[in-house]
């Protein structure tokens, strides 16, 4: 178990101005910063990122809309951080997602659903180094 996750204020979210509310929610659940950065990812960026889901059909929607506008990219700490941020921003679909968490307060959509979170310890790493260089975390 790491104590560290990934986690972006998707397009979505930084567009309707949630990003300060979604801020404060991470952080009040006991999460610390430990690198962040506002950055909007081109299409090819985003197509890198989500390379696992490229067969599935919303593929395409997915790149155009996370290369639609600026996201949050943050590296997060707290003991058992994967699966208590996992658990903080509720499910995939805001419909099915729990009362209270980031996305039921913030999402729209299935597709445009406010954050990201990594869903293992190994991704965790890997995608907080898609975006930051040793120099950009502490
Ligand atoms: P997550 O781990 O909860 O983010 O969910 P997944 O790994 O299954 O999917 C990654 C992201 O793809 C989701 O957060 C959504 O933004 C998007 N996504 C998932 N399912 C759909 C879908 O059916 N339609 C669209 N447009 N986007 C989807």
């Amino acid at each position: 178990m790491s104590n560290r996750t990934f986690t972006m204020i998707k397009p979505d979210a930084t567009s309707k101005g949630y990003t300060g509310a979604i801020l404060d929610q991470i952080i009040k659940a006991g999460f610390s910063v430990k690198a962040m950065k506002w950055i909007k990812l081109s299409e090819e960026q985003a197509g890198l990122f989500y390379d696992i889901h490229r067969e599935r059909p919303f593929f395409g929607e997915l790149v155009d809309f996370m290369s639609s506008g600026p996201i949050v990219a943050a590296i997060l700490e707290k003991e058992n951080a994967v699966a208590d941020f996992r658990e903080l921003i509720g499910a995939t679909n805001p419909a099915n997602a729990a009362e209270g968490t980031i996305r039921k307060r913030f999402a729209a959509s299935i597709g445009e659903n406010a954050v990201h979170g990594s869903d293992s310890d190994e991704n965790a790493v890997i995608e907080g180094d898609f975006f930051f260089s040793k120099l950009e975390r502490f």
